[in-house]
């Protein structure tokens, strides 16, 4: 039946430290994450009780919006089937992290890690409840430094399942090396910056070189078929990494490494904040790195925030940026009084 939904309705779970969601977008247009169980303990997530809910959920989404989605740019008019089945699982359970961010959400706000979540996937690929057409995340803390991350991630390339992994990079990994090489996994790092002091900043310790030199590594490993499996990202973070000089630094390390795939996205409390009143320079960077990556054949794609921000976007006067421009355009900005955050 055709009906307004999203995929993580449908299908999808995020499983928390206690707590299993839909998804884990929680913005203002929506009312927090979709829940499904309140509560989960002992290493044990009630299947029937996932699927009963998922099943009440898409009846509420048939007739009326679901109003903790209403205005998520993920709803699309779809023929969604009726079966119950997960495919769509984000790790979220485990918060122990070997960086310190400043702009992270996860270590102030949970507990470390109070169920080990590797008995109840077990559980439900044996119900033959998980197809693997849909994606596996692993959001966390770090997952290199989870204790069931190994098992899971290969339980998961055994199932066939395309997996997509968050990681500091502070550690380099056997089982995220292995992976990639498979074409099996995606590693997202996010080094925000190629300067070591601006890196210590944002992050807290002082492993920029470590980083650096793990996405060589797995650089290495890859080829034409797979190149894309590795991303590396970049945070815009007002008042910190904002700069063009800054931006330039990165993106002059993503060609000097090979990198084929880049992503942005905005610091999220500023971008929660400001969500109407982004600043207009915020924008330049974006499509900075945009023109960048086009001409460089870069991949290139906008995480969660910065694609809420382009979506509420009023400032479009944005259009040939490049490295030898950026001083006539800073002087433009400042002329029209637009202020470097
Ligand atoms: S908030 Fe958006 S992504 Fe999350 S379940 Fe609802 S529609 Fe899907
Ligand atoms: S790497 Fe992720 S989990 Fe770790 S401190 Fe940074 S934002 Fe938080």
């Amino acid at each position: 039946m055709k009906y307004k939904s999203c995929h993580l309705i449908e299908h999808g779970i995020s499983i928390n430290v206690d707590s299993v969601q839909a998804c884990c977008l929680s913005r203002e247009f929506n009312k927090g994450m979709l829940p499904i169980l309140e509560k989960y303990e002992n290493n044990k997530i009630n299947w029937d009780e996932i699927f009963e809910i998922k099943r009440r959920h898409r009846k509420h989404q048939k007739t009326l919006d679901l109003k903790f989605c209403e205005g998520c740019y993920n709803l699309r008019e779809e023929d969604w089937d009726d079966e119950d089945y997960i495919s769509y699982i984000n790790f979220d359970h485990w918060s122990q992290c070997n960086s310190n961010c400043i702009y992270c959400g996860v270590q102030r706000n949970k507990p470390k890690q109070k169920n080990n979540i590797l008995p109840a996937i077990k559980e439900l690929i044996k119900l033959g409840k998980f197809k693997n057409n849909g994606e596996i995340t692993f959001q966390g803390g770090e997952p290199t430094i989870l204790k069931e991350f190994e098992s899971l991630l290969k339980l998961f390339i055994k199932a066939g399942s395309r997996v997509r992994i968050h990681s500091s990079g502070i550690l380099f990994s056997r089982a995220i090396y292995d992976g990639l090489k498979k074409g099996a996994v995606t590693v997202v790092i996010s080094p925000d910056s190629a300067d070591k002091e601006t890196y210590k900043k944002i992050k807290r310790t002082d492993k920029s070189n470590k980083v650096w030199d793990n996405i060589k590594h797995y650089r290495k490993i890859l080829n034409s078929d797979n190149e894309l499996n590795l991303k590396v990202k970049y945070i815009i973070i007002p008042g910190i990494n904002d700069t063009f000089e800054e931006v330039s630094e990165f993106l002059n390390k993503i060609k000097q490494f090979d990198i084929k795939s880049i992503i942005v996205d905005i610091e999220y409390t500023y971008a929660n904040r400001n969500i109407n009143n982004i600043s207009p320079h915020v924008y330049m960077l974006m499509d900075y790195i945009e023109k960048f990556a086009k001409e460089n054949n870069i991949e290139h794609a906008l995480y969660d925030s910065a694609l809420y921000a382009q979506q509420q976007r009023k400032y479009e006067d944005i259009k040939e940026i490049n490295s030898n421009n950026i001083e006539e355009i800073k002087k433009q900005n400042a002329d029209k009084n637009i202020k470097y955050c």
